[in-house]
């Protein structure tokens, strides 16, 4: 059975109403159902103390970004050795806020999968079609092909997809829960092809997911978990995500 995960992108931000230690003893006090992953990714400078308030309990850390290389003359970047000696498992690479604002391109981004794969993490690969190529009926072909860039030479599927339509993240526009499921369906197709014919990777939704509509799109069958922007900065908000 593949694993349901549950991922909070806290972004640039902390949760709005609550502190940390708040924040993280809430969702502590969640039973969290077997073969379910809550992975919280709060900015850089959070890490070490999420990493500590989560010790103990079913929670787990992401980074929302990494660099390449394991050290060396780069102002301003983290490595991913660095990132496992705090304790975190995951790493987000390719989202497309970093895609667009950072100018990182399918190059890169499978840089920093070999990197992430190679150190042992995990990375939530986020793929996604804007709007504009959505409208010319170029998704299917922006998704494969961002797929096959990113995973150029990454033989190792210990990797998690969160399928992300550009034009649905901190928009409050929803994709359609059967929209998703086509895409994810592509996406499995194409990782069954190029991995393994039991295919156990998971792919995840994101794009304004909330409680009132985190129920449709898990009930898709190919849609395994959620990538939560927004509405994660409460911990009731993404709790609720998580039980409905
Ligand atoms: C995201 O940050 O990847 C995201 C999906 O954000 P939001 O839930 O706010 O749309």
């Amino acid at each position: 059975m593949t694993a349901k995960i549950y991922v909070a992108n806290w972004k640039m931000n902390v949760p709005a109403r609550e502190s940390i230690e708040q924040y993280i003893g809430h969702l502590k006090k969640f039973r969290v159902p077997a073969n379910t992953h809550i992975i919280i990714a709060p900015p850089f400078p959070y890490l070490p103390l999420v990493a500590r308030l989560i010790k103990k309990s079913r929670l787990e850390i992401a980074a929302q970004n990494v660099h390449w290389e394991t050290e060396g003359t780069f102002t301003g970047e983290v490595s991913a050795k660095m990132l496992q000696r705090f304790g975190v498992h995951f790493v987000i690479i390719g989202h497309s806020e970093r895609r667009r604002d950072f100018y990182e391109t399918d190059a890169i981004i499978n840089r920093k999968l070999r990197i992430v794969v190679h150190t042992r993490l995990t990375p939530i690969l986020c793929i996604g079609e804007t709007a504009a190529q959505r409208k010319r009926g170029e998704t299917r072909k922006i998704i494969l092909t961002q797929l096959r860039r990113a995973l150029q030479g990454i033989r190792n599927p210990r990797v998690i997809i969160a399928y992300e339509p550009v034009w649905a993240i901190g928009t409050g526009i929803n994709a359609q829960p059967t929209q998703v499921q086509q895409v994810h369906v592509l996406i499995r197709s194409w990782l069954t092809r190029k991995y393994t014919k039991k295919n156990t990777i998971p792919i995840l939704y994101g794009g304004s997911a909330a409680a009132h509509n985190s129920h449709s799109f898990m009930q898709q069958p190919d849609i395994d978990g959620l990538l939560v922007g927004g509405a994660s900065l409460s911990s009731q908000q993404f709790r609720n995500i998580i039980q409905t």
